[in-house]
C-alpha cells in the first residue's frame, strides 16, 4: 500500500498569506478601482541593473551560437561564478575555496534541500518571530522543532540557551521579520555552542547586502570557528532584484564534518544526483553582480529601498510607535498601536488608508501585537502609504 508522507499532516495551513490574499481581494471587489499600497509582501519593484540586463542578453547570445553554446551547466555551479564569489568573500577578508561555493535557484529551494543532508532525528532549533519555511521545512520532514524566542527584552537576539538545544539551528541575521542583527561577539556564543554541542547552524544571510553598520558581520564565516559548524545560505533575490530571475549560493566548508562524514562531499553528491545545473544565462547574469560595476548597481538599488525604510520610519518616529529594525534589513517590525492584535491592526490599515502590511503572529507565536512592514515598494506608493499612515496616525492622537 502505497503511504503518503505523513509529516504533511501536521501541517498548518499557510493561513497568513492565505488570510491576507482573501481580505484584500474582498476589500478590491467591494471598493473597485481602489488603489492599494502594498507593503506586506517581501518582493522587490525595482529592475534588474543595467550590468545585469547586459550580461543575461550576453548569455542569450552565447546560446545563439555553436562555438560559444552551452548545454548541461555543472551541477554545483560553473566554475566561473564559483571562482568569482569566492573572490568577492576573499575581498571581505573570508578566505572560501571556489568549491566551497555553491550555485542555486534561489535561497528557499536551498533552505529546504539542504535538509536532504540531516537525519529525521535530529531537531532543528528555530529563533522566532521566523521565516515561515524554517519550521514548515523541518515539519514536513518529520523533524522535531525547537522554538526558541526573541523579543523586545532580548532585543530580538536570543542567545545560546542550555535548556533548548537542536542539532540544526537556524540563524537569520539580518532577520526577517524583526530586522535585528547579530553582532561579531553574539554570533561567536551561536558558533561555540554549535561547535560544543556538534550542531550545524544553517545561517541564512539573503538579508546581508542591507547592513549598514561598520562592525556588524556579513557573513557567519567572519567569525572564529564557524567553518566547523556553519553552512550560509544567501541569496540575490532581494540584493540584485533577482526574486524573479532566479539565483543564490551557498557555502558549505570543507571543514564541517560530522561522524566523519564532510558535508561538502555530500552536497556535491547530493547535487549531481538531484539536479541538472543553474541556467547558463542567469550564470552569466548573476556574474555581473560581483564586478565592480555590478557591486555600484546594488548599492544604488540597496539605496532606493533604504530610503523607503528612512520615510516610513519617520512616520512611525512621529507618531510614537515603536518600532524596531529598518536600518540593517528591509523590514520594519512596530509594535501595533492602541493596543490592537497584528489583524486588528491590518484589518484597520486596509479600511482606513489601504495599506496592505502583514501581521507579525505569521512569523511564530511570539510575533503576536506585531506587525511587518516592507520597505521594498516602489518609492512612489511607499511615499502616498507613508502620507496616508502620518494622517492616519495624527487623526488618531487628536
Ligand atoms: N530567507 C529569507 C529570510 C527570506 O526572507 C527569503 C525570501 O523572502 C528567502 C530566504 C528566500 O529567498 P529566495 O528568493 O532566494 O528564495
Amino acid at each position: 500500500m502505497l503511504i503518503p508522507k505523513r509529516s504533511y499532516a501536521g501541517l498548518k495551513d499557510s493561513y497568513l498569506f492565505y488570510n491576507i490574499a482573501q481580505k484584500v481581494n474582498a476589500y478590491a471587489k467591494e471598493n473597485p478601482g481602489c488603489k492599494l499600497y502594498r507593503l506586506g509582501v517581501g518582493d522587490v519593484t525595482q529592475p534588474l541593473s543595467p550590468s545585469v540586463i547586459a550580461a543575461l542578453r550576453e548569455g542569450v547570445e552565447d546560446q545563439s551560437k555553436a562555438e560559444t553554446f552551452h548545454g548541461y551547466m555543472p551541477e554545483c555551479g560553473a566554475p566561473f561564478l564559483r571562482a568569482e564569489i569566492a573572490k568577492f568573500y576573499r575581498a571581505r577578508g573570508v578566505d572560501i575555496a571556489d568549491d566551497e561555493v555553491f550555485c542555486s535557484g534561489g535561497a528557499s529551494d536551498e533552505l529546504g534541500d539542504l535538509l536532504d543532508l540531516f537525519e529525521t532525528q535530529n531537531r532543528a532549533l528555530v529563533i522566532e518571530p521566523a521565516y515561515p519555511a524554517y519550521v514548515d521545512a523541518n515539519i514536513m520532514a518529520g523533524r522535531e522543532i525547537v522554538h526558541l524566542e526573541a523579543g523586545e527584552y532580548n532585543d530580538f537576539l536570543p542567545l545560546p540557551d542550555e535548556n533548548k538545544v537542536a542539532e540544526i539551528i537556524y540563524i537569520c541575521s539580518p532577520s526577517n521579520p524583526t530586522g535585528a542583527v547579530y553582532d561579531r561577539e553574539k554570533l561567536k556564543k551561536w558558533v561555540d555552542f554549535a561547535n560544543e554541542h556538534g550542531a550545524v547552524i544553517l545561517f541564512d544571510a539573503a538579508y546581508e547586502a542591507f547592513i549598514e553598520e561598520k562592525d556588524v558581520p556579513h557573513s557567519i564565516f567572519e567569525i572564529d570557528g564557524a567553518k566547523t559548524c556553519a553552512i550560509e545560505i544567501c541569496s540575490l533575490s532581494k540584493t540584485a532584484g533577482f526574486t524573479g530571475t532566479r539565483f543564490g549560493y551557498t557555502v558549505i566548508p570543507k571543514a564541517l564534518i560530522r561522524e566523519g562524514m564532510s558535508f561538502n562531499d555530500m552536497w556535491v553528491r547530493n547535487r549531481t544526483t538531484k539536479t541538472n545545473g543553474i541556467s547558463y544565462i542567469i550564470q552569466k547574469g548573476a556574474s555581473a553582480v560581483f564586478t565592480p560595476q555590478g557591486r555600484e548597481e546594488v548599492a544604488r538599488l540597496i539605496a532606493v529601498y533604504k530610503k523607503n525604510a528612512q520615510t516610513l520610519m519617520k512616520v512611525f518616529e512621529e507618531a510614537g510607535i515603536k518600532y524596531f529594525g529598518g536600518k540593517n534589513a528591509p523590514y520594519i517590525w512596530i509594535k501595533c498601536p492602541y493596543g490592537m492584535t497584528g489583524w486588528e491592526f491590518f484589518d484597520y490599515l486596509l479600511h482606513k488608508v489601504q495599506v496592505v502590511g502583514t501581521p507579525g503572529e505569521g512569523f511564530g507565536k511570539c510575533g503576536e501585537g506585531y506587525f511587518r512592514f516592507s520597505t521594498f515598494a516602489s518609492p512612489s506608493d511607499t511615499e502616498a502609504a507613508a502620507k496616508k499612515l502620518s494622517e492616519l496616525f495624527c487623526e488618531r492622537q487628536k
